[in-house]
């Protein structure tokens, strides 16, 4: 696999050389706990230190702002439960219906606790509707949960604007940040954020590893309950190596942001190539308001998960955004919510890149999926008011192979 185009980069990415060299050591020579009061451990201990400092700098947060979890769906648990926990009289959360499960099913989980959850809905871009969050609003309302860029089409959310309206109501203001933190600038100093998740996979640390920003003065209650690590906001003693490759990548991430990394470049290239050589694909979500990495593509009239297959012979890896449960292949329930047609919902690929994708991974994608969207489009179960169409290209193709 070691020569795979890997497009997924959404859904983990590859570990940084400069952050396993950096982490190496704390699982070899400074295995001390950084909590003891010997100089073995406090070495350690000033190691956790730097890795907080670091995640702090990306954020421009300040550091005791910081505190380590193991992974972005901690960090969303810890914040959703700690926010509630703070107002035991507010009953309503505001979320939205395009949240990563780890939102979403902690939120229907809670209405099994006599919560009242607001999913609110999304345009045909993926974009949030302002109205109906306004109407949502109300002083019973504890919190409202919010990602910033959506994992399947990179749509970003009006965060700041939806901030400024829940300070008006005093709900606690959170984010899942997991796809955005190193992909664009953010800096919590002049932010109505209270609470941000980040995890450590998804820029380039290894898996296993994660951080929740909450800002000086917002109530906090541990999620895990035990020792006085993380100033007894998280017990357990810490994940030395993770923090220190957190740390590592953060600081990589920062440096990245402001020297430019050409992945929005290359993404936009593969993105128009294919819509305008390959017939009957469209985009899902807004072309702008995007992360830069992240391309979400329709390709009518075919299985998205018979692409993916057919990519991954060539060794390209890509993700459909279907979640294939209990045999039945469930559409992703991000492009429902956008409310995208039967035939768009299956046969949509989401390419996530990053900075180390390069421009001849993207001309082997180019020059492979034509075919292979050809190919499908003969065998084809799908019809539709395009059946005519259909049948015409069918003729052609099964013609040509
Ligand atoms: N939130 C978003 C938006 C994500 O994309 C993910 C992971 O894909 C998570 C949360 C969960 O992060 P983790 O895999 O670190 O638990």
């Amino acid at each position: 696999m070691k020569d795979c185009v890997y497009l997924d980069n959404n859904a983990t990415t590859q570990v940084d050389e400069e952050v396993l060299a950096a982490m190496l050591p704390y699982l070899t020579l400074y295995y001390g706990n950084p909590s003891s009061m010997h100089t073995f451990g406090g070495q350690v201990g000033l190691a956790v230190k730097t890795g907080r400092e670091q995640v702090a700098s990306l954020l421009r947060a300040d550091p005791s702002e910081i505190i380590f979890t193991s992974c972005g769906t901690e960090g969303d648990n810890a914040a959703i439960r700690a926010a509630l926990l703070a107002q035991p009289n507010k009953r309503h959360i505001i979320t939205s219906k395009v949240e990563h499960p780890a939102v979403l099913n902690l939120c229907k989980n809670l209405e099994r606790q006599n919560y009242t959850v607001t999913y609110l809905s999304v345009d045909n871009q993926g974009q949030l509707d302002f109205s109906e969050y306004k109407a949502s609003l109300t002083e019973n309302t504890a919190l409202v949960t919010l990602m910033y860029a959506n994992n399947e089409t990179g749509v970003i959310f009006p965060i700041e604007q939806v901030g400024q309206l829940a300070k008006e109501y005093g709900a606690i203001f959170h984010v899942d940040a997991v796809q955005v933190v190193g992909k664009i600038p953010l800096n919590m100093q002049e932010s109505t954020i209270d609470m941000l998740t980040l995890s450590g996979h998804k820029i380039h640390a290894p898996k296993g590893i994660g951080a929740l920003y909450v800002r000086r003065g917002t109530r906090f209650r541990p999620l895990l309950i035990g020792g006085h690590q993380e100033r007894g906001r998280r017990g357990g003693t810490e994940n030395v190596p993770g923090i220190v490759a957190l740390g590592k990548a953060a600081e990589l991430a920062e440096s990245c942001l402001i020297m430019g990394t050409g992945e929005k470049e290359l993404r936009d290239y593969l993105e128009q190539a294919i819509l305008t050589t390959i017939p009957d694909t469209v985009l899902n979500g807004h072309a702008v308001q995007r992360l830069p990495n992240t391309s979400n593509i329709g390709f009518k009239f075919v299985e998205g998960e018979a692409i993916l297959l057919s990519m991954n012979q060539h060794g390209i890896c890509a993700s459909s955004g279907s979640a294939c449960t209990s045999g039945s292949l469930e559409p992703s329930h991000v492009l429902q919510a956008m409310g995208l047609p039967y035939t768009v919902l299956h046969g949509s690929i989401r390419f996530s890149l990053s900075r180390f994708t390069t421009q001849d991974q993207i001309l082997k994608v180019l020059e492979v999926l034509p075919g292979v969207i050809d190919r499908l489009r003969a065998l084809s179960p799908f019809t539709s008011d395009d059946a005519g169409w259909l049948v015409e290209r069918k003729q052609t193709v099964l013609a040509k192979y």
